[in-house]
């Protein structure tokens, strides 16, 4: 031991047996109950109540993931994952996270590692272009993108970012005075309700838009509402919208949403987590349609992108208004670079001062795949989302709540909430696969959502009889 430090040799040493380990947990994923099986306090009471005194053999720690860890493991990796939405990994990211923790360096300030700004300046705009997001949205132009950890981290941004641009920046300085008012559809994710909430902005003036039959924004009600508020003296200032909702992947009419923004004059963020990824194919960016209106867009590609949490990627159409309700700069963080204005400070595009690099684990991912490797994924996914949702349409015990624009499929059996939950919850604790519900028009409904990195085919085909066969056992009972 050197002064209790870990060597660079034991560190090559031990290094190499995680790597290994990690290479045979995604060989050996499929052997795992997906949904982890331990009740409440289990981990924890394995867990010694104090801290050692004395440093540990690595050796031990590893055999205590094994033993204590992997029991309170949900396998989001596994392939038979189907819950909640995707959080995809890949080789090529752990790889870019493991390089960024090795490097250790805080990309703040340009100043403070001039690669990890320039490199997310660069992948931000490849990727802008993989999108074909609006030309106003690239750095070249007047806006620019930015690593988030986050999607709830973007719409507080978006929020805060709209929030001094109606008040001119007073905001900032004297607090918010006028009766502001904020827009969201009834089925937008409550990450911008936290938002809202965070922003000073109070929940009571966030309007819920309702919903048509697809569950989309019905843009003549969001038209009506602002024309109320304005009526009550109120100050209309933002809305969001969504590609893909989190429950049931609906997509909002952007042109439509887009067109009330401009003609009212309110900050409209695109909300893209989850299924933004899909507007790398072609054939999926008509869901786009009218970005060019937007003042920001977000989407994840720790979800869908093959990315490691945590990888949020937010477009500003124009950046000025994002630095200047985020710009500090104290005395010690003066710089030349800083002065001489040729460079981006990321700091000021976000909340939080330090940041990780993360747009290596980007550059591998991109790299790695290249367009149409990820595009291939994409189609893979959602042409596995159609066949799911064609089986579910031919049989005769089970109903497709909405047609999957996507990789989600939205279904239930046509029997009680009280079956649907019932089927769930006895084929998840099986093990065997793991997915989830949301309540759509008041009724429970089942989701598939189909995005891991290692699914095929036949995890699909097999999830599909597991339901089947199960949902048959359970009426016979
Ligand atoms: C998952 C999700 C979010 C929140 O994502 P985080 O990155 O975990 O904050 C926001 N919006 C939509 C549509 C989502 O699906």
């Amino acid at each position: 031991m050197n002064e209790y430090h870990m060597t660079p040799g034991q560190f090559r040493e031990e290094g190499k047996k995680l790597i290994d380990w990690i290479a045979d947990y995604y060989e050996q994923v499929e052997q795992y109950p997906v949904l982890s099986q331990v009740k409440p306090g289990e981990i924890k009471k394995q867990l010694p109540e104090m801290p050692p005194l004395s440093g540990e053999p690595f050796d031990k720690m590893l055999a205590d993931v094994d033993r204590i860890i992997m029991p309170g493991i949900t396998h989001w990796q596994s392939p038979n994952f189907f819950a909640y939405f995707p959080a995809n990994t890949s080789f090529p990211a752990i790889l870019g996270d493991l390089l960024s923790s090795g490097l250790g360096v805080q990309g703040m300030l340009w100043a403070t590692s001039p690669a990890a700004t320039e490199l997310e300046t660069r992948v931000m705009d490849w990727l802008a272009e993989m999108l074909e997001l609006p030309q106003a949205f690239r750095s070249t132009s007047t806006g620019g993108g930015v690593i988030q950890d986050t999607a709830s981290s973007s719409a507080l941004a978006a929020v805060l970012a709209a929030r001094e641009k109606v008040t001119r920046f007073s905001g900032n300085e004297k607090g918010v005075q006028q009766k502001l008012v904020a827009y969201v559809s009834a089925q937008t994710h409550s990450s911008v309700e936290k938002a809202v909430k965070i922003a000073g902005i109070g929940r009571e003036n966030l309007r819920m838009i309702d919903v048509d039959e697809k569950f989309a924004l019905r843009p003549n009600l969001l038209r009506e509402q602002i024309r109320q508020d304005r009526e009550s003296g109120f100050l209309p200032f933002f809305v969001c919208a969504t590609i893909g909702t989190t429950s049931s992947n609906a997509v909002d009419p952007i042109r439509k949403i887009g067109e009330i923004c401009r003609d009212e004059n309110l900050w409209l963020h695109i909300d893209g987590a989850m299924s933004g990824t899909a507007l790398l194919c072609p054939e999926f960016r008509f869901h786009a349609d009218g970005l060019e209106l937007a003042d920001s867009f977000c989407f994840n590609p720790h979800k869908w992108m093959f990315t490691n949490f945590d990888c949020d990627c937010f477009w500003v159409a124009d950046r000025q208004h994002l630095i200047n309700t985020f710009s500090i700069l104290p005395e010690y963080l003066r710089n030349q670079a800083t002065e001489s204005g040729e460079v981006f400070d990321y700091r000021d595009w976000h909340i939080q001062l330090g940041r990780r690099f993360r747009s290596l684990k980007l550059w591998f991912v991109i790299r790695h795949y290249g367009v149409e490797g990820l595009q291939f994924h994409i189609r893979k996914h959602v042409q596995l989302a159609r066949w799911f949702a064609e089986q579910v349409s031919l049989s005769p015990h089970f109903e497709l709540v909405t047609s999957p624009p996507f990789n989600l499929v939205c279904f239930r059996h046509n029997g009680t909430d009280e079956f649907n939950l019932q089927l769930m919850n006895e084929i998840n604790l099986s093990g065997k696969i793991f997915f989830s519900h949301t309540k759509l028009a008041g009724r429970v409904v089942l989701r598939m959502s189909i995005a891991q990195t290692h699914t095929t085919k036949k995890q699909v085909e097999r999830a599909w009889q597991l339901i089947t066969e199960t949902a048959e056992r359970l009426r016979n009972n």
